[in-house]
């Protein structure tokens, strides 16, 4: 802590309001008594007309009961409660037509103070923008789990979803039902009209699995060929009548394509989540297992593993 009494009030003064994010005096009622700083201008606007309101004047009803309540958890710890949150031009009163285009991501540091100030309860608020890097980790999040050549969900995301579900199932008996399929005979394909070609109906298969599906439907690329489709709440005899849909329409496609010859199959195996499972991967298992028995039984066509 520095020696106070080197310093002239003004100085004080000066030190605080030089500081880049600003700080927030709030009452346990949702004054704004004080604002510090906030001299960083690429990130925050003017904040000083601020004081002597209170967080309901100038945030919605919700935003501002959820300010209330992280105060009250900042005066009960007694001391720095962190939390992360966000505005949007529709939080902020009178702001609803013109505001900030974007939303902006803040990190709020609230420190209870040990006196009373206006005779409330308050807290130091400290308020940074952390919109750059909120941006960039929702960019890495969506990259990690999107298949670049499709844009469908990869495997990692899959298994994030089948967990999920396998959860939902162990829990309250959801109904899950899992199809994996793959593209017939690919290696020929990608031989005789070259790689790109293949690429291109890798892209045209997801593309009729995302028109085809409905929104609760996940489907995702497992990798090379490799198709898995996550049905939510589907047994496995509704399931087989979408999987069918799919098995031809992709055909459809594949053949209006006009750069792969005859066009090209796909092959389904198919089962649904069962009381016994231990985890998400055996419905998975069940369902590679019935896609093998679809292959071997001559292509083109869905088996479920029941079969
Ligand atoms: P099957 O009917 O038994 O599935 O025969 P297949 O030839 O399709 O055999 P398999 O599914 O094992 O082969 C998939 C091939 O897909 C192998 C690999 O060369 C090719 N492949 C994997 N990833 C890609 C990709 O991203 N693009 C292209 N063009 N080809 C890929
Ligand atoms: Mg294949």
């Amino acid at each position: 802590m520095a020696d106070l009494s080197l310093f002239t009030t003004e100085q004080i003064a000066a030190l605080l309001a030089a500081l880049p994010d600003p700080a927030f005096i709030f009452t346990r009622s949702g004054k704004y008594a004080a604002l510090f700083g906030g001299t960083d201008a690429r990130y925050y606007h003017d904040g000083s007309s601020l004081v002597g309101k209170r967080i309901g004047d100038v945030l919605n009803a919700e935003k501002a009961a959820w300010f209330l309540a992280q105060i009250a958890v900042a005066l009960a710890k007694r001391g720095l409660h962190v939390v992360e949150y966000r505005l949007d031009r529709k939080d902020v009163k009178g702001l609803e037509g013109d505001g900030p285009d974007d939303t902006i991501w803040f990190e709020g540091r609230a420190q209870a103070l040990d006196y009373q100030v206006d005779g409330e309860d308050a807290v130091l608020w400290v308020a940074s923008n952390i919109t750059t890097s909120k941006k960039l980790e929702a960019l890495l999040r969506m990259q990690s789990e999107t298949d670049a050549l499709t844009g469908l969900a990869n495997r990692r995301k899959l298994m994030q979803a089948l967990n999920d579900s396998h959860g939902l199932h162990a829990r309250y008996r959801t109904p899950a039902s899992v199809l994996i399929f793959d593209i017939d005979n690919f290696k020929d394909i990608n031989d005789r009209y070259g790689h790109l070609s293949g690429d291109k109906a890798i892209q045209v298969t997801a593309d009729v699995c995302r028109r085809e599906l409905r929104t609760t439907d996940f489907p995702a690329r497992l990798g090379g060929d490799e198709f898995v489709i996550l049905m939510p709440h589907t047994t496995w005899e509704q399931a087989m009548p979408i999987a069918e849909r799919l098995r031809q329409r992709i055909a459809d496609q594949l053949r209006e394509l006009g750069t792969l010859g005859q066009g090209a199959t796909i092959s389904g195996g198919l089962d649904q989540m069962l009381p016994g499972d231990t985890s998400s991967e055996e419905v998975l298992k069940r369902a590679d297992d019935a896609l093998y028995r679809a292959k071997h039984g001559g292509r083109n066509r869905i088996v479920h593993h029941g079969a």
